[in-house]
């Protein structure tokens, strides 16, 4: 099994090289990354070759694919504010950059793993979030992805194309970037703490959010890989768990053994408001998954920085 992870040099593509070097049944592990987000030094002590280039690169693209059995495409420009402030760059990296990778694939027939996200569902004040739900997606990043699953479910039928569009809820762990502009929630506030900062929350902070450790994440991406697990519709990534952004701060607090100080500033606009996760759907594909408890995947994290 030869597996390219396009974004291989980010937080989860990484952790995934880590993974997935040296486990039996993988005879190759090829990152691909523009390393616009994503950095070289997250695959030291992997054996996971990395190739520096974007798929936005057509030809680039064709001559790694032909090369892999399975693509995992974590590419992207992850994040709301990045698309609310560049929404073409947004759109050409997350949805054109997905139709390159969905051509290359059809030409070899290769799998192909998908990242698409909870932001498809925009706003909607149903939870937990099933995946019929109408997608309503608040920002151009999660009109993105909507387009890169939606696209990737077209090769599926009409191509054929073995495919399996995961929607990930917030994923968080080891290699996390913090310390940035668009950072996320949980190295923002580990970092903070860690700097003796107060925490910035947006809004009341009473907003919930379903975290899945990337340790968690990786096993269930392997597992797809190795059993070439598809799937004919959009599959929820997390486990139903719905902590407030509040209690999160607790929790960090107590790993810590101090309350972090908290700030307050106003909700950002094109950030929903409850996110949770129905996960019945991916119990069915996956039903030996079991998940790493937020409190023991915060304590990792936190001895990580
Ligand atoms: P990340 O920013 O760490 O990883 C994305 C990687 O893609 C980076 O290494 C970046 O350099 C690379 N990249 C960007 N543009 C590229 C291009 N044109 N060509 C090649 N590489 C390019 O983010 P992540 O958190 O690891 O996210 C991975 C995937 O999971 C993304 O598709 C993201 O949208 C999705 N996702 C993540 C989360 C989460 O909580 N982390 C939630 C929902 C969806």
């Amino acid at each position: 099994m030869r597996v390219l992870i396009t974004g291989g040099a980010g937080f989860i593509g990484a952790n995934l090289c880590a993974f997935l070097t040296g486990f039996p049944g993988v005879r190759g592990v090829v990152a691909l990354d523009d390393l616009s987000t994503g950095s070289a030094d997250n695959l030291d002590g992997t054996s996971a070759e990395l190739v520096t280039g974007s798929i936005l690169d057509r030809p680039l693209l064709d001559r790694l694919v032909a090369a892999a059995d399975t693509v995992v495409h974590l590419a992207a420009r992850p994040s709301v504010p990045r698309s609310l402030a560049d929404p073409v760059a947004s759109h050409e990296v997350n949805a054109t950059g997905t139709v390159n990778v969905l051509e290359a694939c059809r030409r070899t027939g290769a799998h192909l793993i998908l990242a698409s996200s909870s932001s498809v569902y925009g706003d909607t004040e149903v939870t937990p979030k099933h995946e019929d739900l109408a997608t309503r997606p608040l920002s151009p990043y999660g009109a993105g992805k909507l387009a890169a699953e939606a696209y990737a479910l077209a090769y599926g039928s009409s191509f054929g194309l073995p495919v399996l569009p995961l929607r990930f809820f917030n994923v968080y762990g080891p290699l996390q970037a913090a310390g940035h502009a668009y950072a996320a929630v949980i190295p923002a506030f580990v970092d903070a703490a860690l700097c003796g900062e107060p925490v910035t929350v947006h809004g009341d902070g009473e907003q919930t959010r379903d975290f899945t450790y990337v340790g968690t994440v990786v096993r269930l991406l392997a597992d797809a890989v190795l059993r070439r697990v598809t799937s004919p519709a959009p599959v929820n990534l997390a486990f139903g768990t719905r902590v407030t952004v509040n209690q999160l701060i607790t929790m960090i607090g107590e790993i810590l053994g101090a309350a972090p100080a908290v700030r307050h500033v106003p909700a950002r606009h094109g950030d929903v408001r409850h996110s949770q996760a129905a996960c019945d759907r991916l119990g069915l594909l996956f039903p030996n998954v079991d998940p790493v408890p937020l409190g023991d995947g915060l304590k990792h994290t936190v001895a990580w920085f």
